[in-house]
């Protein structure tokens, strides 16, 4: 599969597509990449352009060969509201919802939060920033997952009152099964809350209960925060058909 970039969508003037500054240096230098070789650009619009590249110097420049709806982009909008969690295991959470098709990671300041400190984790952002894109890019995805602020956990909850349908999965005994919870639902835009290494406490749950999330079972075994986050991810991409393959020119579902 080509290289994949995320590009300023001012980089991008049909016919040519023109690449400056450190990604020049990267095609040049550390892809090595020579005129003839293909790319593709995206606009971050949900638009994919392939490119052959016509010059490769301290800036890049290239002709645009084709122009479509980027196949690997979900349809469904999933928001991601993770409780703050230690630097690594936070960081995984962030790559692979992004390979998973996450829409947007909220990062949520939780009662059992370990890390807590809303300046030491936006002194984060820019390496957060790039471990998404990267991880973009490598997927194949049309548009980069948003990154938000720090959010409390009511900030969280007002921002997650646009949803369609808000799930909260928590581990305390005796929550519907995930199963149950989405039978008849087909939403288009959905907020997942995922809780801290320590869990939500249980005002918390009540908080989110009253706010309109909907309590729900990952089922009888514990999982760590990491696997929770991911694993519903996964289950909820794929029950709603974000799995199927889709036509390369169209974009649309097979
Ligand atoms: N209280 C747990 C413990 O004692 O290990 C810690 C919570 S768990 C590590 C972190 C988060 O993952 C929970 O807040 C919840 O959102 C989710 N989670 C883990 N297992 C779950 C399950 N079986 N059902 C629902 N949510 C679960």
């Amino acid at each position: 599969m080509p290289h994949r970039f995320f590009v300023p969508a001012n980089w991008i003037t049909p016919p040519t597509v023109t690449l400056a500054d450190d990604l020049a240096r990267q095609i040049r230098l550390v892809l090595r990449l020579r005129p003839g070789d293909e790319i593709v650009a995206l606009d971050n619009s949900g638009a994919e352009f392939t490119v052959t590249l016509t010059e490769v110097g301290r800036t890049v420049q290239g002709q645009i060969t084709g122009r479509r709806p980027a196949r690997a982009e979900p349809g469904l909008r999933l928001t991601l509201y993770q409780g703050t969690l230690k630097a690594d295991k936070f960081e995984w959470v962030l790559q692979k919802g992004t390979e998973l098709g996450v829409a947007r990671f909220v990062p949520t300041l939780c009662q059992r939060s370990v890390v807590r400190d809303r300046t030491a984790l936006a002194k984060k952002e820019s390496r957060w920033a790039q471990i998404i894109r990267e991880a973009a890019e490598q997927s194949g995805r049309g548009r980069l997952p948003e990154l938000a602020p720090p959010h409390s956990l009511a900030e969280a909850l007002a921002a997650a009152a646009s949803h369609q349908l808000t799930l909260m999965p928590w581990e305390e005994a005796g929550q519907p099964p995930l199963k149950q919870v989405l039978a008849g639902h087909n939403p288009a835009d959905i907020g997942l809350f995922i809780g801290p290494e320590g869990g939500f406490a249980p005002a918390e749950a009540e908080q989110a209960r009253a706010a309109g999330a909907v309590p729900v079972s990952l089922g009888p075994r514990i999982l760590r925060a990491e696997t929770a986050a991911l694993a519903a991810c996964a289950v909820l991409l794929y029950h709603f058909d974000e799995w199927d393959n889709r036509d390369q020119e169209s974009g649309v579902r097979s």
